[in-house]
């Protein structure tokens, strides 16, 4: 990516879009929309002391919503460039309320809240598609409970746990613990208001609230309208602080996930959905537990899939090695059900397809293969650029030529053209740019042609 950003023949152009498409292979006029970011571009140091002072919390949709972002952001911490941008939508100054908070704090005076979006025309001999895919969405199968138990969670979120840079620093905890200790420091938080009211009583009348209410409570002080406010306040206060003691209890018991299940084929090779393979899940599931396991070295690992492709170079040792080392077990059978046990447990009712036995298994954490479904913006995109889909979305390609869509001079590489994984994406990639560069060379020997 740095490469890319540095590279002298490759001009970025990061939060923008393709709005219209018209000409031919060899000459294509697109007209893009380079969206105001309300942070200037050629000042901005990429420093965050704007976002540290922003006031505005958002879900962070890089973290899967998993953490909060402030209106004023980098999408990641790599991302080219590392200009901020502002959410307008969430920001406070651009939706009408005084702020300028993050105007005030940027030494670089990069922030611009009334930069407009700016319209570019591109004359290009070739166009690459490579917009991608999205997960597919589990709530689509109810049997696996996806949002109703918190301890149910997609591959990418997982991901995003497992990361040093993710929401919980890399530390395995469970989603229901983390609701739990966010309603606790919403709780500290009210309880400590409702105190500071009640401090105040308290130096008036010279002795505790708690002493204070029990004699309140007996019939003392009957027409004290006072006492009676003070009386209201602690009980409110009560309210919070017993199911707040009840929770630090709890959470003292909290621990990181240590059993988990990697379910497969979650939309994949499912008539319902997928009918193919999605190609790269089974290899990140183990990836995904051996790392789970260099985290945490007593954390064990069992993968559910109807058979785990391994397909390619070293794929196969590589999830012979998960299970000597990794404490990973491969249970053939596709999982029926999820249900929810004891503590938030996700509990996995499956067939051993080996052992023709229904059986229950609980886990801390249950992670969900999810399918790689087309991308949620596709139709628009190929209607604006001029291509055709295949019957599941994906950009229509022939298996002769995998990187040529329906046409000339426009190609495809990556997911957008089907589910495939790193590697086979940026093979494609160069591809794919071969491809485009033929037709650069042909216009421009046309071109010396005409003038010759
Ligand atoms: C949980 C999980 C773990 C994985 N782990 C691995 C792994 O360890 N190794 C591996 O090889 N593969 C892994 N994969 C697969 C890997 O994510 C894909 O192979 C790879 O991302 C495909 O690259 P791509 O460039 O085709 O698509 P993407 O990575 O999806 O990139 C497409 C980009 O295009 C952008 N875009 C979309 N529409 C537009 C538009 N209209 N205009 C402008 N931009 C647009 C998107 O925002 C996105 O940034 C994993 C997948 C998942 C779900
Ligand atoms: S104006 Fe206020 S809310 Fe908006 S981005 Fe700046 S600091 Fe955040
Ligand atoms: S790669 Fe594995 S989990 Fe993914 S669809 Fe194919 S078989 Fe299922």
């Amino acid at each position: 990516m740095l490469d890319v950003g540095r590279h002298p023949n490759i001009e970025l152009l990061a939060y923008s879009e393709v709005e219209k498409v018209e000409g031919e292979a060899g000459n294509f006029s697109v007209t893009v929309r380079r969206k105001a970011r309300y942070v200037r571009e050629d000042r901005c140091t990429g420093c965050g002391a704007c976002a540290e002072k922003c006031p505005t919390l958002v879900p962070d949709a890089f973290n899967e919503g998993l953490r909060n972002r402030k209106a004023i952001y980098s999408l990641f911490a790599q991302g080219i460039p590392s200009t901020h941008t502002i959410d307008a939508d969430h920001c406070r100054q651009m939706n009408g309320k005084k702020c300028g908070i993050c105007a005030k704090t940027c030494q670089a005076e990069a922030i611009d809240f009334d930069q407009k979006d700016r319209i570019l025309e591109l004359n290009v001999a070739a166009i690459i598609i490579a917009a991608g895919y999205d997960v597919f969405d589990p709530s689509q199968i109810p049997e696996y409970r996806y949002q109703e138990i918190p301890n149910v969670v997609t591959a990418i979120e997982f991901e995003r746990l497992l990361s040093a840079s993710g929401p919980t620093g890399g530390h395995l905890d469970r989603p229901s613990d983390r609701a739990i200790e966010a309603d606790i420091e919403e709780m500290e938080k009210s309880a400590g208001k409702s105190q500071k009211a009640l401090v105040k009583f308290e130096e008036k009348y010279g002795e505790s609230s708690a002493a204070f209410y029990e004699k309140y409570q007996s019939g003392a002080y009957p027409d004290d309208e006072d006492r009676k406010k003070w009386a209201d306040k602690y009980a409110d206060h009560l309210t919070v602080v017993e199911p707040l003691e009840a929770l630090r209890k709890k959470a003292e018991g909290f621990d990181v996930a240590r059993r988990l299940a990697f379910i497969q084929c979650v939309g994949s090779r499912d008539f319902r959905f997928y009918p193919f393979c999605s190609g790269y899940c089974c290899m990140h599931s183990i990836k995904e537990a051996i790392i789970a396991h260099e985290h945490g070295p007593d954390t064990t690992s069992t993968i559910f899939g109807m058979d785990i492709r391994a397909v390619g170079k070293g794929f196969e040792e590589y999830k012979i090695r998960g299970g000597n080392h990794s404490n990973i077990t491969y249970v053939r059978g596709r999982v029926a059900e999820i249900v929810e046990g004891p503590d938030n447990n996700p509990v996995v009712i499956y067939e051993d397809t080996r052992e023709r036995k229904v059986k229950r298994q609980e886990f801390d954490m249950v992670i969900l293969a999810t399918a790689c479904a087309p991308s949620k913006g596709i139709a628009a995109l190929v209607k604006t650029v001029g291509v055709e889909l295949d019957p599941y979305n994906f950009l229509k390609t022939s298996p002769l030529s995998p990187v040529d869509t329906t046409t000339p001079g426009i190609f495809v590489c990556g997911c957008a053209e089907s589910p495939m994984d790193v590697p086979e994406s940026v093979a494609q990639a160069s591809s794919a740019a071969e491809r485009a560069a033929e037709i650069v060379f042909q216009t421009d020997l046309i071109k010396e042609k005409a003038v010759a």
